[in-house]
């Protein structure tokens, strides 16, 4: 170690203004700052601060959707008002850093109604991977009213926590997906006869955590004790997204709607177009007589449908996504060296055979592995793998 100069760039003591010791070495006033701006550099380029800092660096919500469009296949209207929900929901967050503070944006959590396996839980995943925040899923059946068994809504935040590494900062940035969310309707239009703890009274717990306050969560979930240590997270900023099934929803609004036909039958060829479109009517209202308390439903600005999957939905889901059914089994056998392909009847005949079974989108990659299981069985027998049709299988 050369006390004249300086151990990273070799100049002289003489070359430069301050030569700074370590235990080992010298380092002069050059190499700090190079060294400062790689660290300045790296550490804001890491996920965790990934966050916009200007409206520039925002996605905007065609760039949004655009990325959807890459996983989920359909659902335009849910995925249009989604990306402006989310737009809106970081730009509440860039405002809310500004001097104009008189006008105060209030958050816009989304509810989003459609059948089971249409693409709800995908979608709110989907937006969370692309905004690289915290993301967790919790169903809303497990949580009852403080005191009865079961879980504290509090508990939905100790999984975000979770996720998110018990950094709290990042925590409350992140979305929430609570899923089932029809379940805790009102069980009856007569509240008062018995207590409904895991229906109205799981509203009401939510509320708090909706609006955006300072809850105390237990860090392990669960039900919250006296002796129990709490991280305080603040809500104000985290995105809530819940979906439900809301079945005779369609009923509801065409009620509402006073288009109850009476003898709707004769268009029952029509109907998937018909219901999609009663669907695309729903609002606040129809959620209300479903059993969602108002307080709730004020909190959910947003309220969107997703269409039921047809054939030619599920045809699409199988080959069009980035990790589609089918792209994922051809990386399969191609770590064997092995080339599969489907034609487009055997597809559409997977479709067929995993409607017919009266599955939805989640049936067809069952389907498919069905087919395939020979071929995965004898991988190392095959070169190339040409499924025409399924038929042969079965
Ligand atoms: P939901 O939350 O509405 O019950 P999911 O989002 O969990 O349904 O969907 C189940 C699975 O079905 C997804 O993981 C995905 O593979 C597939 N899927 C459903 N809808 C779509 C869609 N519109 N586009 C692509 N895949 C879909």
């Amino acid at each position: 170690m050369n006390p004249n100069q300086c151990s990273f760039c070799g100049r002289k003591k003489d070359e430069v203004q301050i030569l700074i010791s370590g235990q080992n070495g010298f380092i002069c006033e050059n190499c700090i700052e190079q060294a400062h701006s790689i660290v300045k550099d790296s550490v804001s380029n890491t996920p965790e601060s990934a966050m916009a800092e200007s409206l520039d660096e925002l996605k905007k919500p065609r760039q949004i959707k655009a990325f959807l469009d890459e996983y989920v296949i359909g659902q335009d209207q849910a995925k249009k008002q989604l990306s402006i929900a989310v737009y809106n929901h970081y730009k509440r967050l860039l405002h809310a850093k500004t001097e104009n503070r008189e006008v105060e944006i209030e958050k816009s959590n989304i509810i989003m109604i459609g059948e089971t396996g249409t693409g709800k839980t995908l979608l709110a995943k989907t937006i969370a991977k692309q905004l690289n925040v915290p993301f967790c899923i919790v169903d809303a059946t497990i949580l009852t009213e403080a005191g009865y068994v079961g879980e504290d809504v509090e508990s939905i935040l100790s999984r975000l926590l979770m996720v998110a590494d018990y950094d709290v900062e990042k925590a409350e940035r992140g979305i929430v997906f609570i899923d089932e969310i029809d379940k805790i309707a009102r069980k009856s239009d007569n509240p008062s006869i018995t207590r409904d703890v895991s229906g109205e009274g799981v509203q009401q717990g939510l509320l708090k955590l909706l609006e955006g306050s300072i809850v105390n969560v237990p860090p392990q979930g669960g039900r919250k004790h006296p002796d129990q240590k709490y991280i305080q997270v603040n809500t104000q900023n985290i995105l809530f997204i819940a979906g439900g099934a809301f079945d005779g929803m369609t009923e509801i609004i065409e009620r509402r709607l006073n288009k109850q036909a009476i003898g709707f039958s004769k268009d029952k060829l029509e109907k998937t177009d018909d219901e999609d479109y009663i669907l695309s009517q729903i609002n606040a209202i129809d959620l209300k007589s479903f059993g969602l308390i108002p307080e709730l439903l004020g909190r959910f600005p947003i309220i969107t449908y997703l269409e039921k999957l047809t054939k030619e939905t599920l045809v699409r889901i199988m080959k069009e996504p980035k990790n589609s059914i089918v792209n994922q089994f051809v990386e399969l056998f191609k770590m064997d060296n092995v080339s599969l392909e489907f034609s487009d009847n055997a597809i559409y005949e997977i479709v067929e055979d995993t409607m017919n079974k009266g599955l939805g989108a989640r049936g067809l990659r069952g389907t498919t592995e069905k087919v395939l299981e020979d071929y995965m069985f004898n991988i190392e027998n095959n070169q190339e793998v040409k499924i025409d049709s399924i038929l042969l299988n079965s």
